[in-house]
């Protein structure tokens, strides 16, 4: 897949923009003034493989906040900001390494410069992001509703005003819950700008229906070359988004790394717990190394799932009261069922072990 050449921003310790990787990000749900609670959700993100945070800061508490917060992660840290051009100027003081605006609800122009100039003087990246549910009326009536085109012109109009203040340091993000008008959008504005991009569907909703439009979105618009970074948005624990993130990515083909689990769909054959066992297999991979690429197959019956499982480096089928160990399609040995997701784990840690040599 080509990727579109787009500028090269830095974001803290990390670079976006001209080919580099799609990073992941997500935001937090905590309160940004509980500090504690904000660090201990940063540090699980991290672990699941967030690259970049973001936090909502709606108080100037929030944005004192962001000075401790720095100290205790690893990450990143990008600063929301919605109306008060204040609070963005304090975040950035407090250490911010991004901020994240709408100029339009800034308010004046005074107050955005003002914003812009802090950004300046410590030369991080501002944000501008645009959401279709705040499009501006004279856009709305300009294209006769609420369209792709009037979020581009939206987006393109704010980046224009900040660089008439001779700022250039920029991030473009723009949203529509209507996946197919945020596709259209992002085919759009990649024509029109250079800008590195953050990609996400907005409110795209509960655990099932976010990924499933983010997967749909986010698939086409990457698979386009277009977007720098991702966030795939749903209501529920962040950590979610960043699982689901990684998926797309490595579906995509834009990420390697780690095992991939494949496993049969069950069907009149299974009799074995099959569900239950492909989620734990799942579980257990997570926390293993030195095992990029490996392909590992969990199957539902040993009539099929051997010859099924071919392509798999290494697969367990199951029948009953016992499975099977297979690797690459070949049966190795008969386990008895309640063993088999420890004979696994122990057949993938000598692996690793076998590939560090
Ligand atoms: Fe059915 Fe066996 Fe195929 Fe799973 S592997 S779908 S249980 S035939």
């Amino acid at each position: 897949m080509t990727r579109n050449d787009t500028r090269v921003v830095r974001i803290g310790d990390r670079v976006i923009g001209g080919g580099n990787p799609v990073l992941i990000q997500s935001m937090c749900n905590t309160k940004t003034e509980d500090v504690a609670a904000t660090v201990a959700q940063i540090l699980k993100l991290e672990e699941s493989g967030c690259e970049i945070i973001r936090v909502a800061v709606p108080t100037m508490e929030a944005a004192e906040a962001l000075k401790q917060i720095k100290k205790e992660i690893h990450i990143p840290l990008v600063a929301d900001i919605h109306f008060d051009y204040r609070l963005a100027v304090a975040a950035i003081e407090n250490g911010a390494d991004k901020i994240r605006i709408n100029p339009g609800n800034i308010g004046s122009r005074e107050r955005v410069k003002a914003v812009v100039d802090a950004a300046k003087a410590r030369r991080i990246p501002i944000r501008v992001g645009v959401n279709s549910g705040s499009l501006e009326k004279d856009l709305i009536a300009k294209y006769g509703g609420v369209t792709a085109q009037g979020i581009v012109e939206s987006a393109l109009d704010k980046v224009k005003m900040i660089e008439d203040m001779d700022y250039d340091h920029l991030v473009i993000s723009i949203k529509s819950s209507d996946v197919m008008m945020c596709v259209k959008a992002h085919e759009e504005i990649a024509k029109k700008t250079d800008y590195p991009l953050h990609v996400g569907i907005t409110e795209s909703g509960t655990l099932m229906s976010g990924n499933i439009k983010s997967a749909v979105g986010l698939g086409i618009i990457l698979y386009q070359g277009i977007g720098d970074t991702i966030r795939v948005s749903l209501t529920g624990d962040p950590v979610e988004e960043i699982k689901s993130a990684r998926r797309i990515l490595k579906t995509l083909g834009l990420r390697k790394g780690g095992v991939e689990v494949v496993s049969c769909p069950t069907c009149g054959r299974t009799r074995i717990d099959l569900i239950g066992l492909a989620n734990r297999v799942e579980t257990m991979v997570t926390g293993l190394e030195g095992l990029d690429g490996v392909k590992v197959a969990v199957m539902g019956c040993v009539v099929n799932g051997p010859g099924e499982a071919k392509e798999a480096d290494i697969g367990i089928a199951g029948g009953i009261g016992e499975g099977l160990l297979i690797k690459k399609g070949e049966i190795v040995r008969k386990v008895p069922e309640e063993q088999l997701l420890n004979v696994l784990k122990e057949e993938l840690t000598a692996m690793a072990v076998e590939r560090k040599k």
